[in-house]
């Protein structure tokens, strides 16, 4: 069957390897390589696809996140309410503002269990950053509603989550959207990116000058900036990308049920998650990833048939050296979850065929 791998990036590229040379070269003979035409085109164009008013490129995920808490004035005493088992920066970011990340259980699903929101908001909570792991929509709507109550901002860490959707809705449109366009994640630039949508002009401008330094024109600045710009050249790679964004994840919703549907049947006592949608929800598959018994030992035995998989994240944020002053409380789920997940190849290169033989595979490891 040949080496299945984990990702296929490169793959990805040389199908388009015309369109995107050409996109670069015009860049490269432009001489314009900081911000510019090409990068306001892929805010109008991601603008466009998440329904927001507005969209600021910046130079990552990480800074998206750190950007937009630093324009709503989150800092120093103040509370964030974060998941235990996103990407660390997701709560990196909370504490270089100077609040302090919260850490919450999530669901079977890996999403943050809105019924525990309520229980963790105090008089300093300020926001909560709903992550929409593995490209799979968060309840939005009950988030949403309780955020609304209480009068707190609505992060979206939609890192992994370009074109989910919660009942009709773009994630990243309910309340300030962060992306990443690291390579890996579902719309990948070749390099770091990151975007930022808003509806809201007054944090737009604001974001507009937090990313570049504090100009508010080329001379003067009224506030305390960073240098985080999306890189021009990565803007046009990804307004090339972005065309065949919606084909790509056709492929990996068609390959999540293939999956679903085939573990499903096999009935295998040890696998106790699938991801599969639900209501109101439209998952994009950045990750499949199920949770699995004895997932060390079966992870290796895949490797040995030829088939790569990961871990995101083997260690749940809270449990990082980084964040022992916090002295977190012990979230169950999440600890549970570290020890048992486990990401299937997804990518638009993996056959049916492919998947055939992983999940044979899955149900031979427990049979042995
Ligand atoms: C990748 C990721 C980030 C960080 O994005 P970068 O572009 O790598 O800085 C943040 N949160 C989540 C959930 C991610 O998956």
């Amino acid at each position: 069957m040949g080496i299945i791998n984990y990702v296929e990036i490169g793959k990805d590229n040389d199908g388009i390897k015309g369109e995107l040379l050409e996109a670069i070269e015009k860049i490269l003979v432009s001489g314009k390589f900081i911000l510019g035409e090409e990068t306001k085109k892929f805010e109008e164009n991601i603008a466009r696809l998440i329904k927001t008013k507005y969209a600021v490129g910046v130079n990552s995920g990480t800074d998206a996140l750190f950007l937009s808490m630093k324009a709503l004035g989150i800092g120093k005493g103040d509370e964030v309410i974060v998941p235990a088992n996103s990407f660390i920066s997701s709560a990196t970011t909370v504490a270089l503002t100077g609040a302090t990340p919260v850490f919450i259980d999530v669901r079977e699903n890996y999403l943050i269990d809105e019924g525990k929101i309520g229980s963790l908001i105090t008089e300093k909570t300020k926001a909560i950053m709903p992550v929409d792991f593995t490209g799979k929509p968060c309840n939005m709507s009950k988030i949403l509603e309780m955020a609304k109550k209480k009068g707190l901002f609505l992060i979206e860490d939609c890192a992994q989550a370009v074109l989910a959707k919660w009942g009709n809705k773009p994630v990243g449109s309910f309340g300030v959207g962060c992306f990443s366009l690291h390579p890996i994640k579902n719309l990948g630039a070749c390099g770091d990116g990151g975007i930022i949508t808003t509806n809201d002009g007054e944090l737009y401008d604001q974001l507009i000058q937090l990313r570049n330094i504090g100009l508010k024109n080329r001379n003067e600045a009224d506030i305390l900036g960073y240098n985080s710009r999306l890189d021009t050249l990565q803007a046009a790679i990804l307004n090339v990308k972005l065309k065949y964004l919606a084909g790509a994840t056709e492929k990996r919703r068609r390959n999540a049920l293939t999956y679903y549907n085939l573990l499903k049947e096999k009935k295998i006592r040890e696998v106790k998650y699938v991801p599969h949608d639900e209501k109101n929800e439209f998952s994009v598959y950045s990750l499949f990833t199920i949770q699995a018994e004895k997932r060390d030992k079966l992870m290796v035995y895949l490797k040995d048939k030829g088939i790569e998989t990961a871990i995101y994240y083997p260690i749940p944020i809270h449990k990082q050296k980084c964040f022992e002053y916090l002295k977190a409380q012990s979230l169950p789920n999440a600890e549970l979850q570290a020890k048992m997940i486990l990401s299937l190849p997804i990518h638009a290169h993996v056959s049916e065929k492919n998947i055939q033989f992983i999940c044979d595979e899955i149900s031979n490891f427990y049979k042995n």
